[in-house]
């Protein structure tokens, strides 16, 4: 995507992201922050998230409250004192990237561990309805909210060896339709962003023959999470976007 945000796209925006430790979320982190955003960062490693935490301070961006909370462990009740506890340091949610993701086993369906596989719905389809859930009244109170999930190629067409990863994908590209729908006409929109290939661990792990100097990096990749958070997108919604529209999908060459 060509977009060129301005400077202060983000400033008075209060915006929560998963997966801040590391990859892409960790990226946006750093990029929402330097756009003016006032954030909230989760992932299951405190260590991680406090060295997010210095790199924004080091940049001079607004001080970031961090949660270290574990998508495949955490019940219903915690994700209520999840919202609770946020509620209580801030007045509304402005944004909301869902980017945290397990990416399971690369196998047929024939072989997948069945535990592996609930692992992977759990943390890629289940924590994104129940951390919704328990922050919409946040995002409700927000003039223009934007809640976002990640995405995948093999999220909208299947492809073997991608099991449980590509059917929580299909799922996940199900619930951003279903809330789209249910909150249409509202100040809350919901998209969905397919990175495509980037350069994280993630990725090695799926294609560890790929040579990841072919592969966009996540600060690439930045303009399309920009767009989709800040207010130039306000209209959008119910959208599956693609931050490597051009790309073919599977192993770069
Ligand atoms: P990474 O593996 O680099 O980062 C994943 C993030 O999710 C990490 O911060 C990780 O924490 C966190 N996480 C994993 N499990 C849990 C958990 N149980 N509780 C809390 N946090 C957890 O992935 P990417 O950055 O590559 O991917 C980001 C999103 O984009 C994912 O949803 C992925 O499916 C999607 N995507 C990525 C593509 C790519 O090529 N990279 C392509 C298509 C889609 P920790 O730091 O502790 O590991």
């Amino acid at each position: 995507m060509h977009y060129q945000p301005p400077s202060n796209l983000l400033n008075n925006k209060i915006i929560m992201i998963t997966g801040a430790s590391d990859g892409i979320g960790k990226e946006a982190a750093l990029t929402y922050a330097r756009y003016g955003a006032q954030l909230l960062l989760l992932g299951r490693s405190e260590t991680k998230l406090k060295q997010v935490q210095q790199e924004i301070a080091a940049q001079g961006s607004h001080p970031v409250l961090i949660f270290p909370f574990d998508l495949l462990t955490a019940k219903t009740s915690d994700y209520q004192a999840l919202a609770k506890e946020i509620a209580n340091r801030i007045e509304r949610l402005d944004g909301l990237l869902h980017s945290a993701g397990l990416l399971g086993e690369i196998a047929p369906i024939s072989t997948q561990d069945p535990e592996l596989w609930q692992q992977v719905m759990q943390v890629n389809v289940n924590a994104g309805f129940m951390l919704t859930q328990a922050l919409l009244p946040l995002l409700l109170k927000s003039p223009k909210a934007s809640l976002v999930f990640s995405s995948s190629g093999v999220g909208r067409k299947g492809r073997r060896g991608w099991g449980a990863y590509s059917v929580s994908k299909f799922a996940t590209e199900g619930l951003m339709q279903v809330l789209a729908d249910e909150y249409q006409g509202t100040s809350l929109r919901v998209n969905c962003i397919n990175p495509g290939g980037t350069r994280t661990s993630m990725r090695a792990s799926a294609f560890p023959q790929e040579d990841p100097g072919l592969l966009k990096t996540p600060a690439d990749i930045m303009p399309t999470y920009l767009y989709v958070m800040g207010d130039d997108s306000s209209n959008e919604s119910g959208v599956s976007f693609d931050a490597q529209p051009n790309r073919v999908p599977g192993a770069a060459k």
